[in-house]
């Protein structure tokens, strides 16, 4: 060990003066080998100013496949033999993810590049920590069971932010040093709007690459589906599937200047990055890297041949044009809520149910089912918890509400009481179960477990739920009475929650449905609702006592 620290004070004194943060690029081209080749930034120009940048935070919203993950394990290796004492984290969405590409990508790299490979100590070199110089590079993800870091770190990279375990992730930041050098970069291919690094970019200066056209000095931001034309061909490059591609002459695909109609011939030499709000003094910087900054690799021929070969079209816009997009028959859209708002009087002598999405400000959806499969909903309220359970007897009252369910946090004791004295009321709670129906009831026992949540309930299989909800709206089967003074928001909390695809920690993807911007409230008071319509068939006989008020006779068929 004597021998190895004396061999890296000799091979530091040559190092330290040339390279910093701010170069770490140039040291990548003369030090890092791939594939027996000298590491080269030809074709991948734009690779050198986000390696460079030395902000704070550094974040880039990504195409796939234009080597970003290459370049960002270069980075963690230059910057621990450029930088002494440093503690670097590499951060994945899963651990698996972490040794895979350690073994198979920075192992490599390493036995490649002679003068890494002399750096890094023999004893400390595995899938989770490396030694490099006196540096330390450690690989972690944000989905394991393994302990997180205990140390603190100078540099934190996360990769594919939208994949990662956003709470793990940040325990990750906050091992980051106080001091002036701490850093962290953030990169991804985006997935929904207002979600993983497209909110994150909400806070940073954000760059994208404007070209200039070669023929007619046009200065533009280059759109795939308005710039990319494919000749004898007008519709919209979204019609385009494995069916009529065949039909196209998309091999001839070519980007047209929007001005001249010409080829604008991108050069890297005619594309520069420009601040989209220079005015806001984020210290961040988000550099949004599409098919233009890569359009060596991601010609029009390849953009739109591959679009037809996702499942999903909404996969090729995250992946290829780096794009947020959702699937419009997988998403709640604005024209949706929009569609189910009618200005009539929709309530009647029908018995209701009430979902109740309780916080400090209770959220309150009052419905019914009709024998046609209707989901109407009759009334929305918000009321101060304080108020809840006084407002609620009146609203059961007025509406004729039957069943009711609510969610069990963060009022466990309020909704354990109403539920002990309202025979048809429910406590919801949430299970992660990915088999799971839609719900199952529990009904509160003789002789609880201590300590176990004792209430009458339903387990709610959360996706599977919010899905079923999903389909009662994508069928205009949702039919809200309008209450001017709530539709907006009501709107804007049924677009908060969004459907998409995460991995778990087997890597295995499997849809959920994330918070993206704004409250949620009404959405999940929508979907109480919903299930309470499910549980009227199966309440109790007539005579029961619901919501606190005797039941007429005039419903006893209904069991
Ligand atoms: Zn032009």
């Amino acid at each position: 060990m004597v021998d190895f620290a004396q061999h890296l004070s000799r091979i530091r004194a040559s190092t330290l003066s040339k390279f910093g943060l701010s170069n770490v690029s140039s040291w990548i081209e003369q030090n890092l080998f791939l594939e027996g080749k000298r590491f080269s930034f030809h074709n991948h120009e734009f690779q050198r100013r986000i390696l460079d940048d030395t902000s704070p935070v550094s974040m880039a919203v990504k195409v796939a496949q234009i080597g970003m993950s290459t370049i960002s394990y270069a980075h963690a290796l230059a910057c621990c033999s450029i930088m002494d004492h440093w503690g670097y984290g590499y951060v994945f969405p899963s651990s698996g993810d972490a040794q895979k590409a350690c073994a198979t990508r920075i192992n490599p790299m390493i036995a490649e590049s002679p003068e890494i490979k002399r750096l890094v100590n023999p004893d400390l070199d595995n899938t989770e920590l490396k030694q490099i110089g006196s540096s330390f590079l450690y690989f972690r993800g944000t989905k394991s069971d393994t302990a997180g870091l205990s140390i603190s770190l100078d540099f934190l990279t996360v990769d594919e932010y939208d994949r990662c375990d956003f709470d793990t992730a940040a325990q990750y930041v906050s091992r980051l040093q106080h001091k002036d050098t701490k850093m962290r970069r953030l990169f991804s291919t985006p997935t929904l709007a207002n979600y993983g690094i497209m909110k994150e970019s909400q806070t940073a200066k954000r760059w994208r690459q404007v070209a200039t056209c070669a023929c007619c000095s046009h200065k533009w931001l280059p759109d795939y589906f308005s710039d990319v034309k494919i000749p004898d061909y007008s519709n919209s490059l979204r019609e385009i599937t494995k069916q009529n591609i065949k039909d196209l002459n998309w091999t001839q695909a070519q980007w047209i200047c929007p001005k001249c109609g010409k080829d604008p011939k991108f050069h890297d030499t005619t594309l520069e990055w420009v601040c989209e709000n220079p005015e806001d003094n984020y210290q961040a910087n988000c550099w949004f890297i599409s098919p233009v900054t890569a359009h060596a690799i991601l010609t029009p021929s390849y953009l739109v041949n591959v679009s037809t070969q996702f499942n999903r079209y909404s996969e090729f816009m995250n992946q290829s044009l780096g794009i947020p997009a959702e699937e419009e028959g997988e998403a709640i859209l604005p024209s949706d809520i929009q569609r189910a708002y009618v200005q009539a009087e929709l309530s009647d002598s029908s018995l209701h149910v009430m979902g109740a999405d309780i916080g400090q400000l209770c959220h309150i959806v009052i419905g019914r089912m009709t024998h046609g499969g209707q989901f109407i909903v009759v009334h929305r309220e918000r009321v101060p918890l304080a108020n809840f359970e006084e407002r609620r007897r009146q609203l059961c009252s007025a509406y004729r509400v039957r069943v009711s369910v609510h969610d069990t946090q963060p009022e466990t004791h309020l909704i354990q009481r109403i539920t002990d004295y309202d025979p048809n009321a429910y406590g919801a709670i949430f299970t992660t179960s990915k088999s799971a129906g839609m719900f199952t009831v529990v009904n509160k026992e003789e002789d609880p477990e201590e300590g176990k949540l004792n209430m009458r309930r339903l387990n709610v299989g959360r996706t599977a739920a919010l899905d079923a909800l999903l389909a009662v709206v994508k069928a205009n089967s949702l039919i809200i009475q309008r209450q001017s003074d709530l539709d907006d928001l009501y709107e804007q909390q049924m677009l908060s929650l969004k459907r998409t695809q995460v991995f778990d920690k087997q890597g295995e993807l499997y849809y959920t449905w994330v918070k993206t911007d704004g409250e949620d409230h009404f959405h999940f008071a929508t979907l109480y609702c919903y299930l309470a319509t499910h549980l009227l068939g199966t309440v109790n006989s007539p005579g029961a006592i619901a919501a606190g008020l005797p039941l007429v006779s005039t419903f006893k068929n209904r069991t």
